[in-house]
């Protein structure tokens, strides 16, 4: 993909209609987690989103905590399909940790060693018991092994 498609991609931002189960009231939210890189499913990217400074990296959709004043259900993808935050965390896309990682150092706005890595935080608790606390460590460790130093 070309860089001026990346930055057209990271530009766009698909939004959708939702019935509010409690309101009754009907809603328009985006698609995908705010700042996404790649608004496609099938894209590794589609789970990378610019989140304040750093590129936030967010394999999961949902979070065993449920707070109450969470922020990260303003997106129909956070939303799953029950309407509400699913419990138990699945993953937004079906990308393995390489291939995410792999494309994000191919993205423009990507730069070695300099560009703060989020992991988690428009998505879930990073640190979540079991497959969660595991991706986030496996992520840090792919970064290591190519050699990059970017901050976490
Ligand atoms: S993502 Fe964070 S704020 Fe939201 S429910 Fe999980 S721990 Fe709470």
């Amino acid at each position: 993909m070309t860089k001026n498609e990346y930055v057209r991609l990271a530009n766009t931002e698909p939004l959708v209609q939702l019935h509010g189960n409690i309101s009754g009231k009907d809603f328009v939210v985006r698609e995908y987690t705010y700042g996404v890189l790649v608004p496609d499913y099938n894209h590794p990217l589609s789970c990378v989103s610019v989140a304040n400074s750093s590129l936030s990296i967010d394999l999961w959709v949902g979070c065993k905590w449920q707070c109450a004043y969470c922020q990260v259900q303003g997106s129909k993808q956070d939303l799953a399909n029950q309407g509400t935050m699913p419990l138990n965390p699945q993953r937004r896309n079906q990308a393995t940790i390489e291939e995410i990682v792999d494309a994000l150092v191919d993205h423009p706005f990507f730069l070695p060693n300099e560009t703060v890595i989020s992991i988690g935080t428009a998505s879930t608790e990073p640190l979540a018991p079991g497959a969660v606390t595991d991706s986030t460590f496996a992520l840090m460790d792919y970064f290591v092994k190519k050699g990059l130093k970017n901050p976490f």
